[in-house]
């Protein structure tokens, strides 16, 4: 009998979680999905479990269970709910669970992953900015094996040669510049969530769109990147790379520069993930050079994306930084979403968070899950407060 690789999805109803379903679908008798999570949508979850053959569905908001075990009813499929089960699956052993859920929310599933599965392969990024150096000690303590599933630390994955990491000069994390690429600053002041929401290369959940179009999302991947390689934060540097076609570059101190390139299609890095140390194939698009007319590499207009300057001044304040900037961000995403703030105010708050924000030390999970739950509600308030006054002056 050929083994079969056991694996976990957390957010399996998701852009990424659809993907890799895709590339397990590719390969029968591959694998053997165990656990698969969403958080509210029953039927997508359920749809998921039943294609992908798996053992237990897990939703996390409880107030979906009963429509969850509705349609699973007579399929074999175990189901359960609430945020204790989700953590609960990731403490069943596996050989790989693949980390897919969108936030900070990712962080407690991935935290027991850690010492449960061989190999944990990481796209929800916000976990490694907000609790990056705990994440990798863990992962050291445990002996397990993380793989980046986020297209650019894919590709340095692959590029990266460990044995020669002293002779690294730099890596060059590539991005699109999102939908807002040529836009000025007064156009972006009154952009629409539909506005933001249309990547121009990718397919992707509505956070990490809004996240592109701001750039915060490539700010969060140098963080993510300094935490995955132990590079300097002057040692990792940002193109934009408007095909979207090469993820990612290193170069070393000879002057040559390696490149990752493939299709903008993320069932690529995710295949790769799910057959590490092996390549399997992958189901997407694949890179038609024919078709290709130019490959162009800009520098970023920090005027214009100030989120992305904010990654290097959270590393240069430590830790705490890192905690505050990605909470603001993630709440002022939804406020944006629920068009309840301007554009660039996302930017702007997580900005002004970051500067207010005082060095802590944070040496255990809760530590770092009481300074998010802090800055979260101090930014709420601020919301409100500044709301209320608005509604006054009317
Ligand atoms: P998505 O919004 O499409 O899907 C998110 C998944 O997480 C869904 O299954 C949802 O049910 C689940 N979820 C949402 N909130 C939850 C909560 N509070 N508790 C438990 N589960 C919850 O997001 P996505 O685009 O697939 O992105 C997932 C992660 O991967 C993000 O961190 C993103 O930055 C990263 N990523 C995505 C892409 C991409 O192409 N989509 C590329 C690189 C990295
Ligand atoms: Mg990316």
């Amino acid at each position: 009998m050929i083994y079969k690789k056991s694996l976990h999805i957390f957010g399996v109803t998701g852009s990424i979680g659809q993907s890799a379903a895709d590339v397990i679908a590719a390969h029968p008798g591959q694998f053997s999905v165990h656990t698969v999570t969403a958080h509210k949508n029953a039927a997508a979850l359920a749809e998921s479990a039943k294609r992908l053959n798996a053992k237990r569905a897990v939703i996390t908001d409880e107030s979906f269970y009963d429509e969850l075990k509705r349609a699973l009813s007579g399929s074999g499929i175990e189901c359960a709910a609430g945020q204790g089960a989700l953590v609960e699956a990731a403490t069943q052993p596996a050989d790989l669970s693949l980390m897919a859920i969108v936030g900070f929310a990712g962080l407690r599933p991935l935290w027991a992953a850690l010492e449960h599965s061989r190999i944990v392969a990481i796209a929800n990024k916000e976990p490694l900015v907000a609790a990056g150096p705990l994440v990798m000690a863990r992962a050291a303590a445990f002996g397990t094996q993380i793989l980046p599933v986020d297209s650019e630390h894919n590709a340095i994955f692959q590029l990266l040669d460990p044995a020669q990491q002293r002779a690294v000069k730099r890596i060059v994390l590539t991005a699109s510049g999102g939908p807002f690429r040529e836009w000025s600053l007064e156009q972006m002041r009154t952009a629409t969530p539909a506005q933001a929401l249309k990547h121009p290369t990718w397919v992707m959940g509505p956070k990490i769109s809004i996240d592109s179009a701001t750039m915060m999302n490539k700010a969060l991947e140098v963080i993510e990147a300094h935490v995955l390689y132990a590079l300097p934060p002057a040692q990792i540097e940002v193109l934009i790379h408007p095909q979207s076609l090469v993820h990612g570059m290193v170069e070393y101190d000879d002057g040559s520069v390696l490149c990752q390139m493939g299709a903008s299609d993320m069932r690529t890095p995710i295949a790769y993930a799910l057959g590490w140390p092996e390549r399997i194939a992958s189901p997407g698009q694949k890179l038609d050079f024919s078709a290709l007319s130019k490959l162009e590499f800009l520098k970023p207009d920090l005027n214009c994306f100030p989120a992305l300057s904010l990654a290097y001044r959270a590393l240069e304040q430590g830790l705490s930084a890192c905690v505050a900037l990605n909470a603001a961000n993630e709440i002022m995403v939804d406020e944006f979403l629920q068009n309840r703030c301007g554009f660039l105010d996302i930017a702007e708050k997580s900005a002004r968070i970051i500067e207010e924000c005082p060095a802590v030390s944070l040496s255990t999970l809760d530590d770092v899950e009481a300074l998010d739950g802090e800055v979260r509600a101090r930014l709420k308030h601020d919301i409100i407060k500044y709301n209320t006054q608005k509604a006054g002056q009317i």
